[in-house]
């Protein structure tokens, strides 16, 4: 068997094979038999976080339900399901999630089990709208969790290592729609002043720069249009002027494959990713990500940190964007109890180049404490990660009664969460 690799290829799965099984029982009675499963989702991660050496499960035979409940305003939806799917039949029921990540292309369970965000001071990340999980445990039991459930909190964004789920309920909100403008232009200094006025101007702000300069290139802002903080957005925006056509992230790439630009009213979830369903993002998978999370207050620090090594950053990025994430009480979140800014990095394809630069960011970003995303490259040492997680012994303690033979541990599990 050729192994099997993750979207960006940066990663050739050690497992020992793939299944899909098409139900949940054959789902249970292969968890049960096997001594080493590890479920996968849409592949998007960048590191060994989904691997296992038995047999890696995809939920992508499972059917694709969903079924919602207007009275309790909540989806159920199956784990496999991709929020592209998802997020047009919501619409047409009347319903939206509260926010999506940048790519509509992931699966939900794999986006709530890394903690997966999107922007905006008031949104959580995604896993903040799940109120309840099915999942097959290391026996092959089917159990259901909810809030009432004493440590679901620490369930969510559970990496994969608690067990496979079946399927999430979410809590819904009404549809609504935004506009989304992108602005062109603003020097990193007008962060120094105005950093939460500027990220709390609009739904959600994403500020992107190449750091060529200390400026950001594009700012985007969703600003729904229902709400009265339409009014905020003025033209130009602070001293960053409208752009008159569509733009992509990255300078040179088509705008083709991005949401619908120019201030056009539409529906939330053609809006709120970056990317377009119907089209791979920016460069189809020539690209590696790493991501850190900064609390709030350390935003400004942090990115001037970066724009003073910029020259050594610059060579390999293709684009780094800035974003809010408003804090949660999920124990494995590196949002938990912290309103934090997130810091990404989109690099080129060539790890051996990344790597130093990766290591890099990281001793700069130290003093700001800064949390690797989990599904993203990253070297930040076991000892600090799990210094950034207050709850982190709660959750090893959660694994050990969940899968006391460890049938759902990998290399990554032994590394950073035990
Ligand atoms: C182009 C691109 C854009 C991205 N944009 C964003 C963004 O805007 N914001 C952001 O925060 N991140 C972003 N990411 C990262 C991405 O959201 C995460 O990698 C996320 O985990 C992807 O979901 P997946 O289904 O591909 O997960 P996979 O990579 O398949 O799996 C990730 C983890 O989830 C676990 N998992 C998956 N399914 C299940 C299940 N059914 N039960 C239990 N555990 C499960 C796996 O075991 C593994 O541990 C982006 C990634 C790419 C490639």
């Amino acid at each position: 068997m050729t192994a099997p690799r993750n979207w960006a290829g940066n990663i050739a799965f050690g497992c020992a094979r793939m299944e899909t099984p098409s139900s949940v029982a054959e789902l249970q009675r292969l968890v049960a038999r096997e001594r080493r499963v590890r479920a996968i989702g849409t592949r998007h991660s960048f590191n060994d976080l989904a691997d296992t050496p038995g047999v890696l499960v995809s939920l992508a035979g499972l059917p694709p339900e969903t079924e919602v409940d207007s009275a309790a305003r909540t989806v159920r939806v199956a784990a496999g399901m991709r929020y592209a799917e998802l997020a047009p039949r919501l619409d047409r029921e009347g319903y939206a999630l509260p926010n999506l990540g940048s790519l509509p292309h992931i699966s939900v369970a794999g986006a709530c089990a890394t903690a997966t965000h999107g922007s905006g001071v008031r949104n959580g990340c995604l896993a903040t709208a799940v109120s309840g999980l099915e999942m097959v445990t290391a026996d092959g039991d089917l159990v259901t969790v909810d809030r009432r459930t004493g440590h679901f909190d620490g369930m969510v964004v559970g990496l994969g290592a608690l067990g496979v789920v079946t399927a999430l309920t979410l809590d819904l909100v009404p549809a609504f729609e935004t506009r989304q403008r992108v602005y062109e232009g603003l020097p990193l200094e007008a962060l120094d002043e105005h950093f939460a006025e500027l990220t709390a101007a609009a739904y959600s702000v994403c500020l992107f720069t190449d750091w060529r300069a200390p400026r950001f290139t594009q700012v985007w802002i969703n600003e729904r249009t229902d709400e009265a903080e339409t009014t905020v957005v003025k033209e130009p925006w602070f001293t960053a002027e409208p752009a008159t056509v569509e733009l992509h992230p990255v300078s040179g790439f088509s705008a083709a494959s991005c949401t619908p630009q120019l201030g056009l009213p539409g529906r939330w979830f053609e809006r709120l990713p970056h990317f377009r369903p119907d089209f791979e993002p920016s460069s189809a998978g020539d690209e590696l990500h790493s991501e850190y999370m900064v609390p709030a207050g350390e935003a400004v620090n942090a990115l001037r940190s970066l724009d003073r090594i910029r020259a050594l950053i610059q060579p390999v990025l293709q684009i780094c964007e800035v974003r809010t994430v408003a804090a949660d009480e999920l124990w494995m979140s590196p949002f938990y109890r912290e309103d934090s800014v997130s810091i990404h990095f989109t690099w080129i394809a060539d790890t051996e180049a990344v790597l130093p630069v990766v290591r890099l960011v990281e001793e700069r970003l130290e003093p700001s404490r800064a949390t690797p995303h989990w599904a993203k490259v990253f070297t930040t040492p076991p000892e600090t990660l799990r210094s950034r997680y207050p709850r982190s012994p709660d959750f090893a303690r959660l694994v050990r009664e969940y899968d006391p033979a460890g049938t759902f541990g990998n290399a990554f599990v032994d590394r950073y969460l035990s």
